[in-house]
Order: C-alpha cells, then structure tokens, then sequence
C-alpha cells in the first residue's frame, strides 16, 4: 500500500537536496517517466544528513535514459544501471540511474537443471534482451535485470528506510514500508521475511552492521535474528564484491563503530580474513592487549580523516590490520637467524598468501601496503644518505604515519617519530646537521 507523504510532514529540506539530482529527476519526469531520488538519499534526507551520493529509480529503461542524457553510461552486467555524469576531473559527479525492477515471478521462471539455476525471462513485452534474472539453487540472485512498477521496486529493496522515493518537484515521499516510522524509530527493518532475504543476496548482512554503525540504529530483533547463523554464506559471495563492501564498512568514516557492531552481532570472526588478522588472539599470538589498541587507534585514526575531509587509503589501514601477522612472522624468522630485511619480505610474503589472497588483482593496493611494512625498518637506520631516500619516496608520508602509530602503542620510541616529522620538514641543510648531531 503506497503512501503519499507531504513535506509539511516529512520535513525534508530541499537545500540537502543535490542539483544535478534535481536536473536528472526532471529531465526524466519531462519526457514523460516516472523518476524519483531513492534508497539512502532519501533515509538521510528524512534524517536531515546530506547524503554523499544520489540514486535515482525511473520507470525508463537503461537504454531510454541513456539517450536523455549527454554523457549517460550503461554499466553493471549483474545490475544493469546508468551512470549519467557532470563535470570532469576531481569535481565530477555521478548520477546513478536504475530502472524500477520487478519481484521474482515464479509463473515467469523456468529451471534451468543442468547448472542449478532459475532464470526468469524478461517480461511485459519487454524487447531488451539480456532482461533476465538468475537465481542460483540456494535462492541467491545473480543477476537481476527484469523490469517492474514501483511497489516491485521497493519490495525488492533491504531495509524499510531505504526503500523510501522521493519526488522533489512535489516534494513527496512515496514509502510502501513504512520506512517513515522506522526512520524515526531508529530502526533497521528488513522488507520481507528476513532469513531468505539475507539468503537472496547475503551481503546484506553486512550492510545491517554498517548502517547501524553509521546511523546509529537498533536492528530490530526479526532482522537480527537469523545474522549469526547466515553469516556462512558470506563465503559464497565473490570476494571482490566483499572486499567492496568491507572497504564501505571500514573506510567512510564509521570504522570505529562498525567493528564495535560486529562484535556485539557476534560476527567479528569469519567474515573477512583481514579481520580475523586484525583480532587475532589465540595462542601464540604476540602482546594481544597492544596488537587491539594498534588497531583500535588505526580506526579511529581513519575516522578522524574521513571527518576532515581527508583522503583514506584502504591500503594505509589493511596494513595496519595485517600488521602484527607480519611483525610476528618477522620475529619468528629473525630468531631463526634471518637477517632483518629479508625475514620481513619473508613475512611479507607469507601473509599476503595467508590472508590478502581475496584482494589478488588490485596490484596496487597490494603493492601499497608493501611499501609501507617495507619502509619501517629503514625508519631505524638514520646512517648516511639513507634517510634522505627514504624521506624522497612518494609513498613516505604513508610510511611515517604508519610508524606514528607504532609508536603511539610503544612499539617504537616516541622519539623516532618526532625525529623523522622533524627531519622531514628541514630543508637540506638542517637534515645534515641532524644526522650529525646523531653521530
Ligand atoms: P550509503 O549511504 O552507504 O550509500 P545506500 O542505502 O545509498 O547507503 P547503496 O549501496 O548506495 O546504499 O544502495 C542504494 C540503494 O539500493 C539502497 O538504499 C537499497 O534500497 C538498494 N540496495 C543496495 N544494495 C542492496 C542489496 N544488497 N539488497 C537490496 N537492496 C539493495
Ligand atoms: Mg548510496
């Protein structure tokens, strides 16, 4: 049942609201579809938060949006959406449009035995091909790209707060979830019965975590019941797809909370390996209570950025959570006589088989995090030119801040820290002669 909310109620401030959003919703409504701001854009909006990014639902299809708009690309094979983009460079901004998508329609679908999987074919006269939806035999949805009214289109949404659509020419919220009351409650409310939505697309237990971590909501119990026992079929999904969503939980700004909702959800092991790294505690492991705040201090840290408007690399803090499976290699290894450097590209080597193996591919990512551990010991050995190479390297400044943190734990002495911050902003001269006044 679809309620019309006027803003004298929502009290939505149309100032949060983005222009380019704007132009996209009426561009669209001009050439006769239905278009709406959706999903979290609309949740904060009602919270009064301006949100970060805009979507769009129409009742146009991806290829009919697309020719409405000058720059508009079709992406996404699983989720066939369009990017419509303004401006260029640093300053560009992404509109992303998806067309209203229909509930599963099993008078629609047909097995397909030999692979386990159910494709629905496109439907209501639908010319498109490609216009499908595969269902794999464990309900999990692999692609879904058939179109369908809007009540569809929110069924088929996660929670009832981001189901909402809002029209800002009439200024109205259309909420079939009653995604309102739940706003206001505080509540996250999975649409539909909770269990076969978390078996749908189990990612969406790790979204739970992350909105209650950012917005600060309860998880109400029919939603959180199943969590714990669905958490397995995180192992199912493709690891790029939860490493995306892993770097969502970790670097926008709600590390902090999110790993601390875990915990309470009783999911803080086995959900992703770099986790695990980061909380490790069992025999053997080195100086747990150190290894916690180490990490602790690097959400924080990242939080404390993401606040400022700073830029987070996912590799500055996969670093610091994979710190100590190095350094406790590393040890291992120089006690076994290796001398220090080759025992920590040793170490090196062994934890990114052990635990980064999910993220092969983003060679860069992995390189940057390397760079940084390699760096470390060379921070000890302050002799000749060494310092001014390592002062000169682009990835320095990660590097530095990396053994602030060590010492902020103990790990190393304060002093060093302070030494190379110093060092690092003399010109030539004054670094010579604080070399030598080491001497
Ligand atoms: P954020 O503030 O993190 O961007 P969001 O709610 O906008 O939060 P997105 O991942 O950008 O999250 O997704 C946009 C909308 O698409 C959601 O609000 C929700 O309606 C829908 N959605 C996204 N992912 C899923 C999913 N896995 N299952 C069901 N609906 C989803
Ligand atoms: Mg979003």
């Amino acid at each position: 049942q679809r309620v019309e909310v006027p803003h004298t109620e929502h009290g939505i401030d149309p100032a949060l609201v983005d222009e380019r959003a704007l132009r996209v919703v009426q561009t669209l409504a001009d050439a006769g579809h239905e278009a709406y701001i959706v999903g979290g854009a609309v949740r904060d909006l009602l919270l009064g938060l301006r949100p970060k990014d805009f979507d769009v639902a129409t009742s146009a299809t991806p290829e009919q949006v697309k020719a409405l708009f000058r720059r508009a690309f079709i992406i996404g094979r699983r989720f066939r959406i369009v990017h419509v983009v303004f401006g260029r460079g640093r300053e560009h901004e992404v509109i992303e449009v998806s067309t209203f998508r229909a509930l599963m329609d099993p008078a629609a679908a047909e097995a397909v035995d030999a692979n386990e999987k159910t494709v629905e074919k496109a439907r209501r006269g639908q010319p498109e091909v490609g216009n499908t939806r595969v269902v794999d035999a464990e309900g999990r949805v692999l692609r879904d790209n058939v179109w369908g009214p809007q009540i569809e289109d929110a069924a088929r949404r996660d929670f009832t707060v981001n189901a909402m659509y809002y029209d800002p020419q009439r200024r109205l919220v259309v909420d079939y979830h009653g995604g309102l009351q739940d706003a206001r409650a505080k509540l996250l409310r999975m649409i539909g019965d909770p269990a076969t939505r978390y078996r749908e697309d189990p990612v969406r237990i790790v979204r739970v975590v992350r909105f209650a971590a950012k917005l600060g909501f309860e998880i109400e119990p029919a939603t959180r019941a199943p969590l714990r026992e669905m958490a397995a079929l995180l192992e199912k999904v493709p690891p790029s797809r939860l490493f995306d969503e892993m770097i969502k939980l970790l670097q926008t700004g709600h590390a902090s909370a999110s790993v601390a909702e875990l915990r309470k959800q009783g999911l803080s092991r086995g959900l992703f390996p770099v986790l695990d790294a980061a909380f490790a505690d069992g025999p053997g492991a080195a100086a747990p209570a150190q290894r916690q705040r180490f990490v602790e201090l690097a959400l924080a840290d990242t939080d404390r950025r993401v606040a400022e408007g700073k830029p987070v690399a996912p590799s500055f803090l996969l670093a610091c959570l994979l710190w100590h499976d190095v350094q406790q290699g590393w040890q291992a290894l120089k006690d076994r006589g290796e001398a220090p450097f080759p025992a920590l590209q040793q170490a090196v080597d062994a934890v990114f088989d052990a635990r980064v193996g999910d993220i092969s591919g983003r060679g860069k990512l992995g390189a940057d995090m390397r760079e940084v551990w390699m760096m470390q010991p060379r921070f000890e050995r302050r002799v000749g030119n060494a310092p001014f190479t390592l002062a000169e390297q682009p990835r320095f400044r990660a590097g530095f801040d990396f053994l602030r943190l060590r010492a902020d734990v103990g790990e190393v002495d304060a002093a060093l820290a302070e030494w190379w911050e110093d060092f690092s902003l003399e010109p030539e001269e004054g670094r010579r002669a604080m070399l030598d006044e080491l001497k």
